[in-house]
């Protein structure tokens, strides 16, 4: 019997007010195991209403005091991390492992929002005139939401939450409407580390919710991640109604292989970064980029045995390194970008379309792909397919790569394995993409770093966490003081200056 999945508003499970509903599934199975309401727009004006109520008492609470709860929500993470990684696999699919990870560096972020006091102080400069002191310093924006992709249901959330709370805001979680559950595990912990009620809301829900968070006017800022199209509305329609807003998109990550790298450990890195999580990942290496034919054959050779020998299976089994993909529909989409490349003329080296495991004939589940003689043109190397499919897209030269990377409309991640300092320095100086790897598949920043694209993968002026999801999450205010004895009797009609 699938369970139904409320909101939490106000610290509570609440139903739907509205009518609508969808399915959630366990996708090793192809099993319906949830139903969640999709909130109309009055379940978002409730939540954001509860966290409108929350605010000023939050955002007067000390920030150690802030900082403590959240030590308590890490410890309960610690503890318990088994069980919310049961759920996202359940959900999303991935192996619990890898579930796990998704956790660990969410954690991670909340280990650095617990630093709060320490890094919402502000500056001070003592006489900045004669007798006149100024002090700036940063507060919390009012509600803020964070609207977030199937892919990390617990750690994109932990990107912006934890931060966001630290810094004295009101939070309302529009996660995913096909992997819900996490979000309300998160919930529930929050409250059962002292989070007070109507801090931090979760309302499930599609395009309807999203739209009533862009327009309701208690709200003040807006954090996305998801896919390009998407990031590019939220964007648009965010500021346009005066809101702060920062929305990450999609990507097309490439690897750079050069001549002079380890192939092994560049095969190494490139199973991981193409096939783990099944590919659904924003960070993924969807394009390796061998230096010279010479390369590439190599490359081939060795990468091809190790795909069609990948372990696939229900994320719970200990042994599989990649589970299904997310849903029916998203299997379909991988599936039909896999006959593309195939009409389009790249050459398939690895098929994964016919995969089936035995028992688990329903779940979403295909192969690890590998296409060879990938050109620019191609559908297969514009697109983000968000599946276990690699490109190889052959490259003469260094600067033949480097122009690809920079000519392509995404630029979230990209990698280089060489072992010359040289290539490596210039790749890192002149690439026109945010996050970059030297022999370092999946450059993710660590929570005290900040995490963005560039070019269609970030809309925004902001990155994620660390110190730029600190100037997200607040506003600076400069105050200047002169006390009663600095002040000289009379008018100044002048601007003031030093002089
Ligand atoms: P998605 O864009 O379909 O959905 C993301 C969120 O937006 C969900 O909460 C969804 O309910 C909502 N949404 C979907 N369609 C909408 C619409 N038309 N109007 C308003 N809201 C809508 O993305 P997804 O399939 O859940 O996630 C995969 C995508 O996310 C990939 O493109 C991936 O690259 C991207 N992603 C990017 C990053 C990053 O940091 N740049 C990280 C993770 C995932």
């Amino acid at each position: 019997m699938p369970t139904t999945i409320q909101h939490f508003i106000n610290g509570e499970l609440v139903a739907s007010r509205g009518a609508r509903t969808t399915a959630v599934y366990n996708p090793a199975t192809g099993e319906q195991t949830g139903t969640v309401g999709l909130a109309s727009a009055q379940d978002v004006r409730a939540a954001a209403a509860a966290a409108r109520k929350a605010f000023p008492t939050w955002a007067n609470t000390p920030p150690l005091r802030r900082a403590r709860i959240l030590n308590r929500f890490l410890r309960i993470l610690e503890d318990r991390i088994d069980e919310l990684a049961q759920v996202i696999t359940a959900e999303h699919g991935k192996v619990l492992s890898d579930a796990k990870g998704e956790i660990q560096r969410g954690m991670e972020v909340v280990e650095f929002a617990t630093g709060a006091p320490q890094l919402l102080k502000g500056e001070v400069t003592e006489n900045v005139g004669t007798g006149v002191d100024s002090h700036s310093l940063r507060q919390p924006l009012g509600v803020v939401a964070g609207i977030t992709p199937f892919n990390f249901p617990a750690m994109v959330a932990m990107w912006m939450f934890p931060i966001a709370l630290a810094c004295g805001n009101t939070f309302i979680l529009k996660p995913s409407e096909r992997d819900p559950s996490a979000s309300l595990i998160l919930a529930k912990w929050l409250k059962e580390a002292g989070l007070p009620d109507g801090v931090f809301n979760v309302v499930h829900g599609d395009n309807e919710a999203v739209d009533a968070i862009l327009s309701d006017a208690n709200i003040v800022a807006v954090s996305f991640v998801g896919s390009t199209p998407v990031a590019r509305y939220i964007h648009e329609m965010a500021t346009r109604n005066g809101k702060r807003c920062q929305a990450l998109g999609g990507a097309k990550n490439h690897m750079i292989i050069m001549p002079d790298a380890d192939m092994d450990q560049a095969v190494d890195a490139l199973m991981g970064a193409a096939y783990g999580a099944a590919g659904e990942r924003c960070m993924a290496i969807s394009v390796a980029v061998p230096i010279g034919d010479a390369t590439a054959d190599r490359l081939i050779e060795k990468l091809a045995p190790k795909v069609r020998a990948l372990k696939i299976g229900p994320g719970t089994d200990p042994d599989a390194e990649m589970g299904p993909l997310v849903t029916k529909q998203h299997l379909d989409k991988v599936r039909g970008y896999i006959d593309i490349g195939v009409d389009e003329g790249a050459n398939l080296i690895v098929d994964g379309r016919d995969f089936r495991r035995q028992g688990y004939e329903k779940g979403y589940f295909i192969g690890g792909t590998l296409f060879d003689y990938v050109t620019t043109d191609m559908k297969i190397y514009k697109e983000e397919i968000f599946g276990p499919v690699l490109a190889v897209a052959r490259a003469k030269s260094y600067d033949e790569a480097a122009e690809m990377i920079n000519a392509h409309e995404f630029g979230n991640g990209t990698a280089i394995f060489t072992r010359d300092g040289d290539a490596a320095r210039e790749f890192a100086h002149q690439i026109q993409v945010g996050m970059i790897g030297i022999n370092v598949p999946i450059p993710v920043p660590m929570a005290f770093h900040s995490f963005g694209g560039w070019k269609a993968s970030l809309f925004g002026d902001h990155n994620m966490h660390g110190p730029e999801g600190i100037r997200f999450y607040t506003k600076l205010k400069t105050i200047t003081t002169r006390w009663p004895t600095g002040i000289r009797s009379g008018a100044e009609f002048v601007m003031p200056t030093m002089s």
